[in-house]
């Protein structure tokens, strides 16, 4: 006899989102989770496009700010504003947020277990044993791997699993208020394909974070000195210090094995070119438990698949564009970048950015910007030639 129907491995959003699917359904859920409270400690920025409430649940408690645009500064400060007139994103409070959707899970029927640590996971069994709690070994029909970037299952498909160190700070300032319905993001050659982000909490608090190919010493580094260094934000008091981990979009990585999934950050469904994991995540949370709806009812672990070819359907092309972008600004030096961004200005780009960006994909813009013409005179030959290849995906 089995123990669940379904065991998920990490009450984080995503394992959350995907356990009240299936609870709600009727089915025998536990969730496993090592820590002793959900949502601590904070290791997110809280952005999410205002499409999250297309996706999934978000009560206005959550809400900590709403932002319509961005300034997106070069490294010698040339600034594209791109903005709209309605909310683009919200800012969220993350640590309740995720214990709103924790609750959610547990009030459809699912059993929170919390203090359970999985170390081992057997995908053809779909047996679990704990690493505290006396090894205990649960069995189920499907197991869900929702661990984040260290997921246990995610480790028992694939070889190897990669990362990048991010870090953020809540700053105080002290005398330039900040404009909250707008984002400002920081680009340079020496924390690409990462940047720099202050997301406003309200005139006088903002998340700064970045992430980057360095350890999370050299991040906090690059950080103060960017407060000492940047005239709107001198004198800026850090009130706290976070730090977290985002895995790297790995194409190739393997989803589904036997009776066992994973997704969320544990299937590095991240965007590559902002690191955001949320929505994808719910999608994917979306599109599992209807697979593993199906695969209960016909008992039938193969119908898992369906979940892999929904998520491919729905994100491979964004993404590998994604990658592409991402790939292409990496290999810009920062005189290139400021070149870069004069000539959009010049190009009138601030109207066009605005009208087609948005944060979740980038294809439109960019095919839109080789379509007029305006990539090939912003960016060096051999990179343009690389970034219209992209016309192959559209
Ligand atoms: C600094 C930073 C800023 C970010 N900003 C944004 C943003 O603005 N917008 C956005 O969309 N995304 C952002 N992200 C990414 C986002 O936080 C993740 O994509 C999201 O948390 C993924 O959710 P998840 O449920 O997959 O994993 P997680 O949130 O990592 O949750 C995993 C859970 O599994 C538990 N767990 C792990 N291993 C085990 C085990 N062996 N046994 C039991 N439990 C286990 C963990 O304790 C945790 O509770 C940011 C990330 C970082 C680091």
């Amino acid at each position: 006899m089995v123990d669940y129907d379904v065991l998920v491995i990490g009450a984080g959003p995503v394992g959350s989102t995907f356990a009240f699917r299936m609870a709600q359904e009727g089915y025998k859920v536990g969730v496993l989770e090592k820590k002793k409270k959900i949502g601590v400690p904070l290791q997110c920025a809280g952005l999410l496009s205002a499409k999250i409430r297309e996706i999934n649940d978000l009560p206005d408690e959550f809400i900590i700010n709403k932002v319509r645009g961005a300034y997106l500064h070069s490294p010698s400060d040339h600034v594209i504003k791109v903005s709209k007139k309605e909310t683009q994103a919200y800012v969220i409070d993350r640590v309740e947020y995720d214990k709103y959707l924790s609750q959610k899970a547990q009030d459809a029927g699912a059993e929170i277990l919390l203090q359970h640590k999985v170390s081992n996971v057997d995908t053809s069994s779909s047996k679990v044993k704990m690493a505290n709690t006396g090894q205990k070994v649960l069995q189920s029909k499907i197991l869900a791997g929702c661990g984040g970037h260290c997921s246990v299952v995610s480790s028992a498909m694939n070889n190897s699993y990669n990362s990048v160190d991010a870090a953020q700070f809540l700053i105080e300032m002290k005398s330039n208020p900040l404009e909250t319905d707008f984002v400002d993001v920081y680009v340079d050659e020496h924390i690409s394909p990462g940047f720099i982000w202050s997301i406003p909490l309200s005139p006088h608090l903002s998340r700064l974070g970045l992430f980057g190919h360095h350890d999370y010493k050299k991040l906090n580094h690059i950080l103060k000195n960017f407060i000492n260094s940047n005239d709107k934000f001198q004198g800026a008091k850090v009130i706290s210090k976070y730090h977290g981990k985002i895995p790297v979009f790995d194409l190739n990585k393997k989803i589904v094995e036997n009776r066992a999934i994973i997704l969320g950050d544990a299937a590095s469904q991240v965007k590559p070119t902002t690191g955001g994991g949320l929505l994808i995540g719910f999608e994917c949370a979306k599109f599992a438990a209807e697979a593993a709806i199906k695969s209960l009812e016909s008992d039938d672990p193969e119908l898992l698949k369906d979940y892999e070819t929904s998520y491919k359907n729905k994100f491979l092309k964004e993404l590998k564009n994604q990658l592409q972008v991402q790939k292409t600004f990496q290999e810009l030096k920062n005189q290139e970048l400021d070149n870069m961004f004069l000539k959009l200005k010049e190009k009138g780009a601030e109207d066009l950015i605005s009208s087609y960006g948005d944060m979740d994909s980038q294809s439109l813009l960019v095919k839109e910007m080789i379509k007029r013409r305006i990539l090939f005179s912003v960016l060096p030959q051999l990179l343009y030639r690389r970034m219209s290849r992209l016309w192959n995906f559209f």
